[in-house]
């Protein structure tokens, strides 16, 4: 038999979900109307691939990208013609906007003329110290946030060494170009900063975050860079983003994949809820199926995740493949199908509470998850335009309605198991 074990299998599970740690105490921020650090929950941000120039275009990608999540939007600014362009987008940008800038402190100040809410400097690339003194002077009278944002890629040189002394390793390198920047900025009064340390190699991200945090008490922005193509790259972010919020260190995320932008942010919600960190939209609980499973499991449950995406409201619910297993196997889903062959149980928190033909899958699904809205958000869905497929009755197996998996004798899928 599949191996389900539970943390409530274990008895680990009371109460609400929770994360891991506490999280890092850091000095607010704000980046627009978005707070970051201090008391603010972990802001998912990302970054557009059009070209800024073209207004239109990065006006609609923003769009884009605020209603798949982006609660911070991240616009390159490579030169004068995107810096002109600032001015347009943020006018009619849904979410706060940083501007990114590389080698040329002029683009900067540009975009904190055409009203830019935030910025991103790197330290590798802008090493004059009076370029970066003009624009934090900038900075500071329109009261914008800097990033100050480390890149393994585009380090400062290696100082001189001295005879027999070892190069300093990367991640040092890393937390000591950030803090060389953070030097000029607070010489100047300026404390409006958040960091990022961001490296391909998971280890020495973590590391030099992990440095970072025993030296300043400011926002930290979490991110693996060119982290890759979707499937590993999500993996990478996961992995080096994941293990820093579990230990209650991050403030904003953004993955990076080699992919359209829209595609990161998943991802980023994805990492949160793993984490009970926060929650948005669905989290869908699915089995992974087994040589016991009747039903065309995946399908189905590919289209039960996109029915409840768009509902958009923070729900669990499960898909799993047989009746004897599912229930139980997923009993901290606020709602679940377990499916036999023809028929399923539909469940709420482990307990049946009606069983449906298949074709009433998604109906009664999507019924009793209206329900667990209602009394959660009080909120009313209207469903009928979602299911697709017949309306399933209110309760059509008396039996089984409201009896425990466990003391179900007449469930569907019993008989199979014992076969
Ligand atoms: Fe578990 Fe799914 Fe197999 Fe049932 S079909 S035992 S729920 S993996």
């Amino acid at each position: 038999m599949t191996d389900h074990s539970t943390p409530a299998d274990a008895g680990l599970t009371t109460g609400e979900p929770k994360p891991l740690s506490e999280r890092r105490d850091s000095r607010p921020v704000h980046v627009g109307d978005v707070q970051v650090g201090g008391d603010a929950p972990v802001v998912v941000q990302t970054m557009t691939n059009t070209d800024t120039a073209d207004a239109s275009a990065t006006i609609e990608q923003i769009a884009r990208l605020a209603d798949a999540g982006a609660e911070i939007v991240r616009v390159a600014v490579p030169d004068k013609h995107a810096a002109a362009a600032v001015p347009e987008i943020v006018a009619k940008t849904p979410v706060p906007l940083i501007a990114d800038i590389h080698f040329d402190h002029r683009l900067a100040l540009t975009s904190i003329a055409g009203g830019i809410h935030g910025l991103r400097l790197n330290p590798g690339n802008i090493r004059d110290e009076e370029k970066v003194r003009e624009v934090v002077k900038a900075a500071k009278e329109r009261g914008i946030s800097i990033r100050i944002g480390v890149n393994e890629g585009s380090l400062p040189p290696i100082r001189a060494l001295a005879d027999g002394e070892l190069p300093p390793s990367k991640e040092s390198r890393m937390v000591d170009a950030g803090l060389w920047e953070i030097r000029i900025l607070e010489e100047m009064g300026f404390e409006d900063i958040k960091i990022s340390l961001k490296a391909f190699d998971v280890p020495t991200m973590v590391a030099a975050y992990r440095e970072m945090v025993k030296r300043v008490e400011y926002p930290l922005h979490l991110g693996v860079t060119e982290a890759g193509t979707p499937g590993a790259g999500t993996v990478r972010s996961a992995v080096g983003i994941g293990l820093l919020l579990a230990e209650g260190i991050g403030d904003t995320i953004r993955v990076s994949l080699a992919a359209d932008p829209e595609e990161e942010l998943p991802v980023c919600w994805d990492i949160l809820k793993s984490l009970n960190i926060r929650m948005r939209g669905p989290t869908i609980v699915a089995c992974p199926t087994c040589g016991r499973i009747e039903v065309d499991l995946i399908p189905l449950a590919n289209k039960i995740e996109e029915t409840f995406k768009s509902i958009g409201k923070p729900i669990t619910v499960a898909v799993m493949g047989c009746v004897v297993n599912g229930p139980g196997e997923s009993r901290d889903a606020d709602i679940g199908l377990a499916a036999g062959k023809g028929r399923g149980a539909i469940f709420r928190k482990g307990v049946v509470v009606r069983t449906v033909s298949e074709s009433e899958f998604m109906s009664a699904l999507l019924q009793e998850g209206a329900k667990v809205i209602k009394e959660r958000y009080g909120e009313t869905i209207d469903v009928s335009a979602l299911d697709g497929g017949e309306t399933a009755p209110a309760n059509d197996d008396p039996l089984i309605a409201l009896t425990p998996v466990e003391a179900s004798p007449k469930l569907p899928g019993r008989a199979a198991r014992r076969g």
